[in-house]
């Protein structure tokens, strides 16, 4: 069937504009400034964001499959208090479907424009915000360690991971292109080099990621590394726990790295560059994070329902519809201030034909 759709070649690193450039990759870019359908059919043409787009799309289904059976399971419990039990699962469960879509979407859709491709990933730098508030809400109901439940820090925990969320999308979409209205021009957001934060790109995303990730694993780092004797929670969840927390370390160092085509640019242009790996390694962590979750939520169950401060709507669903509006208010600001720029480029433009 796709042999009879024509899909256009894709081009070297030289045939396409500054703002569509990846480090280290020098063939294999789509044609800039493609349609929503040639987006969509790129799909099924060997590109070098094809494998990013597949490796985050199909993990998708599968986190809304188990969505859907935790859902299911919930509205057929004739219990309340079991049913609430699950509402901060459910949580984690919607957090690990928005932020694979979010960033199968971008990366399909990256090619439109170089501003469409800025917004793009706006959306997807808030989708992993939520997904640390979606972590967030889980730990705090099914993993914090005896020592710590009912403690202030405790109290303060998921509170804290909605400020980390909104204060994460801002640093990681400032990455892109400054403060908005402040830093926005022409020339940065074509990628040109004399954009003066440009040094500041890759430190400030790798603070957005990492800060939430080693806030919300304080309790379990304490839990697994540092706790010793009573109300430790020592059950058979720890060395799952551990194994994700070595691969999200993993993934952090992909992502940061560039490895391998650092190493060797141009020779993982379609396979095995980092941020296939990244993609691949942090769907592996997720996972293994669901599995101690839920290991940890059946064999503490009757010990959270009596020690741990009760489920509630607000303290679980409630702060993470709060976190999206939120995160969409953040993404809509940098939307805005990319319009109005592209506006005051296109009246530029009319005045000088005048
Ligand atoms: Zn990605």
């Amino acid at each position: 069937m796709f042999s009879l759709i024509k899909l256009p070649r894709s081009l070297t690193i030289n045939q396409v504009p500054k703002g569509f450039h990846e480090d280290g990759i020098l063939s294999g870019y789509r044609q800039p400034y493609s349609s929503a359908r040639e987006c969509v059919l790129s799909l099924f043409q060997l590109t070098n964001e094809t494998l990013n787009i597949w490796t985050h799309f199909l993990p998708t289904w599968f986190f809304l499959w188990k969505l859907l059976m935790v859902a299911l399971a919930m509205m057929e419990d004739k219990e309340e208090g079991h049913s609430r039990y699950q509402w901060p699962l459910l949580a984690y469960l919607l957090s690990c479907c928005i932020y694979p879509l979010a960033s199968s979407c971008a990366h399909t859709f990256s090619s439109m424009s170089v501003g469409a491709r800025h917004i793009c990933f706006f959306f997807d730098y808030g989708a992993i915000s939520l997904y640390s508030l979606g972590s967030a809400v889980a730990y705090s109901s099914y993993t914090f360690p005896e020592k710590w439940v009912n403690s202030t820090f405790h109290h303060w925990y998921v509170s804290l991971a909605v400020l980390n969320s909104i204060i994460c999308t801002t640093l990681a979409c400032c990455s892109r292109l400054g403060l908005p209205f402040l830093h926005y021009n022409a020339d940065n957001i074509k990628g040109l080099p004399d954009y003066q934060a440009t040094r500041l790109t890759k430190p400030l995303r790798i603070v957005a990621f990492a800060y939430p990730f080693f806030y919300d694993n304080i309790p379990l780092f304490y839990r697994l590394f540092v706790c010793v004797g009573e109300g430790c929670t020592a059950n058979e969840a720890n060395g799952v726990h551990h194994v994700h927390i070595q691969l999200a370390f993993l993934t952090g160092f992909l992502f940061t790295t560039h490895l391998p085509e650092r190493l060797a640019p141009g020779s993982f242009d379609y396979i095995g560059h980092s941020h296939q790996l990244f993609h691949v390694f942090a769907i592996a962590g997720t996972v293994l994070q669901m599995k101690a979750i839920e290991l940890d939520m059946v064999l503490r169950q009757t010990w959270l329902q009596t020690h741990s401060p009760p489920i509630t709507f607000g303290n679980t669903l409630g702060v993470f519809l709060v976190s999206v509006a939120a995160n969409l208010c953040v993404i809509y600001i940098f939307c805005l201030a990319l319009f109005s720029e592209e506006r005051q480029k296109m009246s530029n433009i009319n005045k000088g034909c005048l």
